[in-house]
């Protein structure tokens, strides 16, 4: 795979998931800009030696800042030259059944997850039909494609995700900008080290494949759906989980 000349963006991209999909996609040659409530150095800093010519910086915002959105896309632009990619990453668990769930939960998961990914998809929209291309890939969930026990918030933010997917990816088509969606199963993160003994094992009897999938394990797709052979595959939603959904 080769994306060299490729200026790609994720959100969320300080750690975990995020950071991975930015390691691969320098390691195939991509420039990366990370946006994030922090910066996380150690992250920038191995992006730096991974991504041709250093190329890897760090913008520091809140996703679920409409306003912020557009500046971090312009001043990327501006710093990188153009933008070709745009990862949809950070996201954020807030678990409660729902007789137990708070609004400002609710609030939270809902803004962070899906308001953050319209926040970016609204400001790269613009840049992709002036270049004519483009690549959006959202971080979904199995848990977006099915519910879940303790998830109400989640689960709604993360089918959200998928139909902001399908949507976008009918109204960027005719302007060659592919837009798709990854669900991941159970990765081990920081969103995922803390949850009970019980929900582990549950999630681990689930996955087919008898192991807890790692961050590099959706990168892997996730670079591959940036890439010219994903050129005729938009409005997917690829699971990367184990067969945890089966
Ligand atoms: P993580 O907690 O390790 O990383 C999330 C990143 O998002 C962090 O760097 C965090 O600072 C950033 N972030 C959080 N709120 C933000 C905000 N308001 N503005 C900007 N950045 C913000 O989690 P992860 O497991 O790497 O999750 C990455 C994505 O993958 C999320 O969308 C998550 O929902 C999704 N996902 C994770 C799993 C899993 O099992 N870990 C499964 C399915 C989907």
């Amino acid at each position: 795979m080769n994306l060299t000349e490729k200026v790609a963006l994720i959100t969320g991209g300080s750690r975990g998931i995020g950071a991975a999909i930015g390691s691969k996609l320098a390691q195939y040659g991509a420039a990366i800009a990370i946006c994030d409530l922090e910066p996380n150095e150690e992250t920038v800093g191995l992006l730096k030696t991974v991504a041709p010519g250093g190329k890897a910086s760090f913008f520091q915002a809140d996703v679920t800042n409409f306003k912020r959105a557009q500046e971090v896309v312009s001043e990327v632009v501006a710093s990188f030259g153009h933008l070709d990619i745009l990862i949809n990453n950070a996201g954020i668990a807030a678990d409660h059944v729902i007789w137990k769930m708070t609004e400002d939960e609710w609030d939270r998961v809902i803004a962070v997850n899906l308001k953050g990914a319209f926040n970016y998809s609204r400001a790269v929209a613009t840049v992709f039909r002036e270049q004519r291309s483009g690549k959006i890939v959202n971080i979904s969930s199995v848990n977006g494609l099915r519910g879940q026990w303790g998830l109400a918030n989640y689960s709604a933010a993360k089918a959200g995700v998928i139909g902001l997917t399908k949507t976008l990816a009918k109204e960027l088509g005719k302007y060659q900008v592919n837009v798709n969606a990854v669900a991941p199963g159970y990765i081990q993160t920081r969103m995922t080290e803390n949850l009970p003994l019980q929900v582990k094992e549950g999630a681990l009897k689930e996955t087919v494949l008898g192991r807890f999938g790692t961050p590099d394990d959706v990168a892997a797709v996730v670079a591959f759906l940036c890439s010219e052979g994903a050129r005729y595959v938009t409005g997917e939603v690829i699971r990367v989980d184990g067969g945890e959904y089966i």
